[in-house]
């Protein structure tokens, strides 16, 4: 028995899709490292994609646990949400401190699908974890700004209709804190000359669509600033909770798959003249990687239900469930948001292993697609935020221990 009551209707759809994507379709594009068109258009119609968008703009007004059921769903069934997920998530940025006019520009576009907001360029090749010693920066120019400076693992950039690009606007030495002075752009990635934008495509142990954008003296209207300029920092973290509440569901999906096949494998293969799973050498890892899998779904579905305790704080705020804009901040829960990211990766991964070391040799093979998840899967330990960087929040903020870096 697993919390799989929870959006019943939504997951069966979910799975109906997915069963027209089987792990032939995912190989293809595996070796030629291209993006899957079809898998996406086919989320985008179904509506998946816009689950956290507001009735009023269009989506489907959502909690955050539908969405966390409809990213599991894909990965149980051996696909891959990697190349879309962001469509459903980095709008909380637009919907929670864009401007009204803003909101009423994108967010029905970005609903119906027409508009894509997947590509966000946070992390740069000298800055990693430590994120605000970012160096691209925006200076203003009239009623525009001119960005210059470079991200790297910008994912889907070349699938991307539109960019949330965190920059300075104040240099690092001029801010009394480090967090002050950033900003960020909504960067119409349609409108940019060649000259003043490059996007290079990075080639990775697994098919990400992750990039390189070098950004040249390349002009933003003042009007895409999102919020206040130089309180950027603030709003990038206010959408965290929700991709790690995003991110874990996707793990949790990773380890239900892996621990199926490992199930099934361990069932119908005969070695010594008996199945390998009646020895209990084999049955154990595959036991312990289960257990770890509910433990962090119990973490999960109690970081999502605190999450929409604190959107939607008992009313409607017109037509979704997701706070606009006021009380400050989204950081609740980030205890839990936090553990149930750890928790997932870690569970996800100790179920490739189990999977693979179940599989013997024929885990290495590409048509048992086992390998490619193997690579697909350990992306989560290190991205979007890693193993050790969540132990230090956690050092930090729920043990109040001293702040290490
Ligand atoms: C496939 C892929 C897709 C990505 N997509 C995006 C994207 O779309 N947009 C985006 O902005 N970023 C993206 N990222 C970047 C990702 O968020 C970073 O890789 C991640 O946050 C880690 O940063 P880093 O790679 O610079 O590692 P670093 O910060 O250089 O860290 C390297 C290692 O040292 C550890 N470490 C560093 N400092 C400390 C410390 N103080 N204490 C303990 N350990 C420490 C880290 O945990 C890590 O294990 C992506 C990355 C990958 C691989």
């Amino acid at each position: 028995m697993t919390l799989e009551s929870n959006h019943r209707d939504i997951r069966e759809s979910v799975a109906r899709l997915c069963a027209g994507f089987p792990g032939e379709y995912w190989r293809r594009l595996d070796r030629a490292r291209a993006y899957p068109q079809e898998f996406v258009d086919a989320l985008t119609a179904a509506g998946f994609l816009a689950a956290l968008i507001p009735d009023r703009y269009g989506g489907a007004g959502l909690p955050i646990s539908a969405a966390a059921a409809i990213l599991e769903e894909i990965h149980r069934a051996g696909c891959n949400a990697a190349a879309c997920h962001a469509q459903m998530y980095t709008m909380g940025t637009l919907l929670r401190h864009g401007s009204a006019a803003q909101k009423q520009k994108y967010l029905p576009g970005i609903a119906a699908g027409r508009l894509r907001l997947q590509a966000f360029g946070v992390t740069e090749p000298g800055s990693g974890s430590d994120t605000t010693s970012l160096r691209t920066a925006a200076r203003r120019d009239g009623g525009r700004y001119l960005v210059n400076g470079q991200k790297v693992w910008t994912s889907r950039a070349e699938h991307s209709d539109l960019m949330l690009l965190l920059c300075r606007t104040t240099p690092r030495e001029k801010v009394a804190k480090k967090t002050d002075g950033l900003s960020v752009l909504l960067v119409d990635l349609r409108d940019a000359p060649a000259k003043n934008l490059t996007i290079k495509p990075l080639r990775t142990m697994m098919n990400h669509a992750s990039t390189e954008v070098f950004f040249d003296d390349l002009a933003v209207p003042a009007e895409n600033l999102i919020g206040d300029e130089g309180r950027g920092f603030g709003y990038i973290l206010s959408g965290l909770n929700a991709e790690r509440i995003l991110i874990a569901a996707e793990c949790i999906g990773d380890a239900k798959w892996f621990i199926g096949k490992a199930v099934d494998y361990a069932g119908r293969r005969r070695v010594f003249g008996r199945p390998i799973g009646q020895n209990q050498g084999v049955q154990f890892p595959i036991a312990r990687a289960y257990a770890d899998m509910r433990a962090a779904e119990l973490m999960l579905r109690e970081a999502a239900r605190r999450y929409e305790m604190d959107e939607c704080d008992g009313r409607d705020n017109g037509g979704g469930r997701h706070r606009e804009s006021g009380r400050g901040y989204n950081h609740a829960p980030g205890e839990e948001s936090n553990l149930a990211k750890l928790l997932a990766a870690d569970a996800s991964w100790a179920a490739a292993e189990a999977c693979m070391e179940t599989h013997g040799g024929f885990g290495f093979a590409e048509e048992f697609d086992l390998e490619r998840k193997y690579r697909e899967a350990r992306l989560y330990r290190t991205a979007p935020v890693s193993t050790n960087m969540i132990l230090s929040y956690i050092a930090e903020h729920a043990l109040r221990l001293p702040r290490s870096y």
